[in-house]
């Protein structure tokens, strides 16, 4: 009833994304060009030139497609350097981003806004959070698209914009009143876009960072509505199912990069006579790790089969966000534990993942938001 082979293309492609990741990718991590607000523009460009010279550039969006379970295992590879997906183009938001304009765009836009980001010439930015307004409950969106005669003339502020800084693909959700919560397609040096400041936070792995921005009276054309006025939520939600799990599968091939580490210092660094690995409390740690990532692993491929069948997934994806982000936090807290106190340093890139992982928690949805509409389905089936 359920085969958990991994078809022989698959897994040869996975082993060729590990071996790039590996051997072409991970000497960056310790790049100048990596800063606090995560990799540059430039670095970006000089890693999405080798992939796309090993062949591995937005596989994903291959002519010939990819399901859900076969990204499950290619994005898990690509994920054991945070700097993989970047260079292989199916980091956040590009990922969720191109995924969507090839669901919703007209041919026009995906040609003008899709195709670039998929040849890796420029980024996209996806624009919904507001500090007073859309977050967990994005029908609190204050940003406002108003109807001028054939224009929309667009203003709010929004934050923990990913990537905004060079990002020429921009996705924007405002209101249009009396229509609904609307997206709209621009280029990122139109007029009225102000990006205020990049914020200080305490990931790194997200291209330029993420930044305050401000709309100023940006007037967009008709032709610039993604799909129709008043269904952004609808389209979210079509984004939303699949890149909360991209997100689990890259996290997945990071933490378990961070346990390989922690094995490999729990075999060689001793204490009290013998390696610390031999110690039950290390190895309890090791093998507590072992179990999440497998588990992990499962609940992933589990929501991806159900997308795979046409199904929404929304219920599943919501589990498997929940659990796989809460878990493999941990299973990085314990590697930080197992290496002692350069767990905590940048000898080794365990504390890099323990802090991005942290920020796994919150976006696409918080825990609590995603139990919170578990329990409210429950409930609703139980009335039923
Ligand atoms: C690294 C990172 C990158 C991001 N990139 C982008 C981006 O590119 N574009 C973009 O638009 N947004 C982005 N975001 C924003 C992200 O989508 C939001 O942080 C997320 O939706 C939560 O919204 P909020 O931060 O406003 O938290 P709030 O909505 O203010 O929630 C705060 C806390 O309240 C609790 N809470 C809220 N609702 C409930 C509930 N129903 N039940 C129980 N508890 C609840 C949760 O604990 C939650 O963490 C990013 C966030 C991060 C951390």
């Amino acid at each position: 009833m359920i085969d958990f082979e991994i078809p022989a293309d698959v897994a040869e492609l996975r082993d060729r994304v590990r071996k790039f990741v590996d051997t072409e990718i991970v000497p960056y991590e310790k790049d100048s060009r990596v800063t606090a607000h995560g990799p540059t523009d430039e670095l970006r460009r000089e890693l999405i030139a080798k992939a796309k010279a090993a062949g591995l550039l937005s596989v994903q969006q291959r002519p010939e497609g990819m399901s859900h379970l076969e990204q499950a295992v290619i994005f898990e590879a690509a994920g054991w350097s945070t700097l993989g997906p970047v260079a292989m183009n199916c980091a956040a938001p590009d990922e969720g981003n191109m995924f969507l304009l090839s669901k919703v765009a007209d041919a026009d836009q995906a040609a003008e806004y899709l195709d670039p980001v998929v040849a890796g010439t420029t980024r996209s930015v996806f624009a919904m959070t507001e500090p007073d307004g859309a977050g967990s409950d994005p029908s609190q969106l204050s940003t406002t698209a108003v109807r001028d005669g054939g224009t929309f003339v667009i203003n709010g502020r929004k934050w923990l914009i990913t990537g905004a800084v060079g990002a020429d693909t921009w996705i924007i959700m405002a209101d249009v009143p009396g229509e609904g919560a609307t997206l709209f397609l621009c280029h990122g040096d139109t007029p009225g876009i102000v990006i205020e400041r990049v914020m200080n936070t305490m990931d790194r792995n997200y291209v330029e960072g993420h930044c305050v921005v401000r709309f100023e009276d940006l007037t967009l054309p008709e032709s610039s509505v993604l799909g129709s006025v008043g269904q952004a939520f609808r389209y979210a939600q079509l984004r939303l199912a699949p890149a909360r799990l991209t997100h689990c599968m890259r996290w997945l091939g990071a933490a378990s990069r961070a346990q390989s580490i922690a094995i490999e210092h729990a075999k060689t660094r001793t204490s009290f006579g013998k390696p610390i690995g031999r110690h039950q409390g290390v190895g309890f740690l090791l093998a507590e790790n072992e179990i999440a990532l497998q588990q992990c692993r499962l609940m992933i491929w589990w929501a991806c089969w159900h997308l795979d069948k046409g199904a929404k997934a929304r219920h599943e994806s919501s589990m498997v966000k929940a659990m796989v982000s809460e878990e493999l936090f941990k299973v990085a807290d314990r590697c930080v534990q197992v290496l002692g106190g350069i767990g905590i340093s940048d000898e080794t890139p365990v504390a890099a993942i323990f802090t991005d992982m942290r920020a796994f928690r919150l976006y696409d949805g918080p825990t609590e938001v995603h139990k919170y509409a578990i329990s409210r389905q429950l409930l609703r089936d139980a009335a039923e």
